[in-house]
């Protein structure tokens, strides 16, 4: 599970203006770079509803050779998979991206048009989306040129374009044409509306033919009813029709992907080399072992290894790991993310974890849905070093996985908080909350707070939310009981927690903040995100796709509507803008653990039913009056819509084949840092 706080997130969970005075742990492990900091430039460049930022990698330096080279080789092992996201989310990215990537490099004709600035505008969009949907709404992008445009550009450069075997230049083009232009075709990149939600995505993990009940049907034939330890069914398979049957086409050496995991396994197996320790050693062996064979068993292993390596400094994800992506919320989509840890930061989020028994038998769920023994959590906090595939450009603030229930349970997770993103993230805040807020002294408070509540959320939505509950013996995992509404479910379940303990005076005494004005703080920025800010990234018309935006609409409405009678949360409009004033906060707080309970409820006895009631009444459609104002309040702050960020480059530095030192370079173009990527890891073939 990931969470996208800052970076992708809503703007209910942003901090409020410019750079806040308060000293969090975060702040002051970092205040011994702060002098980089202030000449280090975040914001590299915007073009259309996004901004590119950079990241800075602090302690990168300090750290021995030994540890400098894992993390290199772990940095190529996450870029050598990069390309693997473009054609898991659908079948035409590869071949749209390199064909426009050409024009990019060899046009040798006039730039210094609409036509081809746009051309420009919307090849950095699919870099910047990994593919043609918008990153977050999951629409297709309407091109700023027409195809009469795009033919011109194509037949004048001399470029080495993506042919299928046998292919003429005017057939590529002939395919790409309602790809790209016909506002019609595979309009959405993951729908969970629809008679059909396959026949409604776009998405490439499944054959074009298939159907939502077949895919329903093949996979329910090959469950095992009550299987204590059951594996991530077609986590790591596009599922299609051969000879007419349906077969996995697996992703792993061998298998489909293979030109690109081949080069992931060898940078591994480098880095499993110069492992820091044995766990570590351990579990980046089971990696491998998994890539080689495809069996979800092996993946189950390495997790299992993985959560066991607490003691590392550096850490790397890598896989087919969220299941956003598909609307059957069972194929993983590829993602790295490579790090190493942050000591001092680290010791705020264990605070949480070590009370995390305390937290867990205190919440408002029922007795039988409490987890009994919650040792295994461990959170950290991390220094990113590389993102790529799913978790780059755009990048989750906090992460904890395992995603499996079952390992969670046994062997515990593990909890990340993206400490340097965050940081950078916050360097381009603006001042949205404040425009919100109902008076200056809301404004001050939200200034003072924001960016330790935002932080405080994240920790506990990672370490305690997820973290927590139990499912009733005997009842599935969750994508086949909750199926499309179980990531809504639990995202939602994670931040109520979060939430329901934010203003608990539990925290204070476990010095994590000073009083109790903090949650109070978080209860304001999260009823305005949920309710009113976060529409700012959605076009006028749509409902909300995204879980995460969808769970931050059903807990605000909810508890709004459920808080009426007792006037919890007070609508008022001045000028013509409307606010929402908390008045309770104690009352809102017992909504959220109400709202906890019943989703806890849910959860633990698959009931598809209740969930598909409640998103469905709260979290899909927007109040269109409500959207207006929202989007015309926006229009004067001057804040993107999304950002993302342009990783950093390791050099190694080698000396009689060795290498003796790894250094970090800071590119600041993001089209340069795209096509250098694309001549060093494009592995894939365009048609496949
Ligand atoms: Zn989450």
């Amino acid at each position: 599970m990931l969470t996208t706080t800052f970076a992708r997130g809503s703007a209910g969970q942003e901090s409020p203006t410019g750079s806040s005075s308060t000293a969090t742990p975060a702040k002051v492990a970092a205040s011994a770079e702060n002098r980089d900091a202030e000449t280090f430039l975040f914001e590299a460049e915007r073009f259309a509803d996004v901004a590119v930022l950079r990241y800075r990698v602090p302690g990168f330096d300090g750290l021995d050779r030994r540890t400098k080279t894992l993390l290199y080789y772990l940095y190529e092992a996450a870029l050598s998979g990069r390309e693997i996201i473009f054609d898991q989310k659908y079948r035409y990215n590869l071949a749209i991206k390199r064909t426009l990537e050409e024009v990019f490099k060899h046009y040798p004709g006039n730039r210094d048009t609409a036509d081809f600035r746009a051309l420009v505008v919307y090849l950095k969009r699919v870099w910047f989306a990994n593919g043609v949907h918008h990153h977050y709404s999951n629409d297709k992008f309407a091109p700023g040129f027409g195809f009469a445009a795009f033919e011109r550009f194509v037949k004048a450069t001399p470029g080495r374009f993506p042919l299928r075997a046998g292919q003429t230049l005017d057939e590529l083009l002939a395919d790409l044409e309602p790809v790209m232009f016909d506002p019609s075709v595979d309009a959405k990149l993951v729908s969970k509306g629809g008679a059909d939600v396959l026949a409604a995505s776009a998405v490439n993990f499944y054959g074009p033919d298939l159907t939502q009940r077949e895919v329903a049907e093949f996979y329910a034939a090959r469950s095992v009813p009550n299987d204590p330890s059951p594996v991530s069914a077609g986590l790591n398979s596009r599922l299609v029709r051969e000879n007419g049957v349906l077969a996995e086409q697996v992703w792993k050496v061998g298998g489909r992907y293979t030109e690109a995991i081949e080069r992931v396994v060898a940078w591994l197996e480098k880095a499993h080399g110069v492992a820091e320790n044995d766990a570590q050693r351990a579990a980046l062996a089971k990696l491998v072992a998994f890539y080689r064979s495809g069996n979800l068993r092996d993946w189950d292993a390495y997790n299992i290894a993985w959560v066991a390596d607490t003691e590392s400094s550096v850490d790397a994800i890598n896989g087919f790991v969220e299941v956003y992506n598909d609307p059957l919320g069972m194929r993983g989509s590829f993602e790295s993310v490579v790090s190493f840890r942050d000591p001092e930061a680290t010791k705020r989020i264990n605070a949480i974890a070590a009370e995390a028994q305390w937290f867990e038998d205190r919440m408002p769920i029922l007795e039988r849905h409490k987890k009994p023994d919650c040792t295994g959590i461990i959170g950290r906090v991390i220094t990113v070093v590389i993102e790529s595939g799913d978790a780059s450009p755009t990048t989750p603030v906090g992460i904890n996985l395992p995603n499996a229930d079952w390992i969670r349970q046994r062997y515990g997770s593990k909890s990340v908080y993206l400490a340097n993103i965050v940081e950078a993230s916050d360097e381009i805040r603006h001042g949205a909350d404040r425009e919100f807020a109902w008076d200056e002294a809301d404004a001050e408070r939200s200034t003072r707070w924001g960016r330790l509540a935002a932080v405080l959320h994240t920790d506990m939505h990672e370490v305690i939310g997820h973290g927590s509950g139990r499912i009733d013996a005997g009842v599935g995992p969750m994508h086949e009981t909750l199926k499309n509404y179980g990531s809504t479910l639990e995202e939602a379940r994670a931040d109520l927690v979060a939430l329901y303990y934010a203003i608990d005076p539990k925290l204070v005494e476990l010095g994590l903040m000073p009083s109790v004005e903090v949650g109070e703080v978080e209860y304001e920025r999260y009823i305005r995100g949920g309710l009113q800010q976060q529409l700012y990234r959605i076009v006028p018309g749509n409902d909300i796709e995204e879980d995460h935006m969808r769970n931050r609409q059903l807990v605000a409405a909810w508890v709004y509507e459920h808080g009426k009678p007792d006037n919890v949360i007070e609508r008022r409009v001045r000028d013509g803008k409307t606010y929402f004033v908390i008045r309770d906060y104690q009352k809102l707080r017992e909504l959220f653990g109400r709202l906890l309970c019943e989703l806890q409820r849910i959860k633990s006895e698959g009931d598809y039913d209740a969930i598909r009631d409640l998103v469905e009444r709260y979290a899909v459609k927007v109040d269109p009056a409500m959207h207006a104002e929202v989007l015309m309040r926006y229009e004067k702050l001057n804040v993107p819509g999304y950002w993302g960020f342009i990783g950093p480059r390791l050099v190694p530095v080698e000396r009689g084949g060795a290498i003796v030192d790894v250094r970090v370079e800071y590119p600041a173009d993001f089209g340069a840092r795209m096509l250098e990527y694309a001549e060093r890891y494009a592995f894939l073939p365009t048609w496949s």
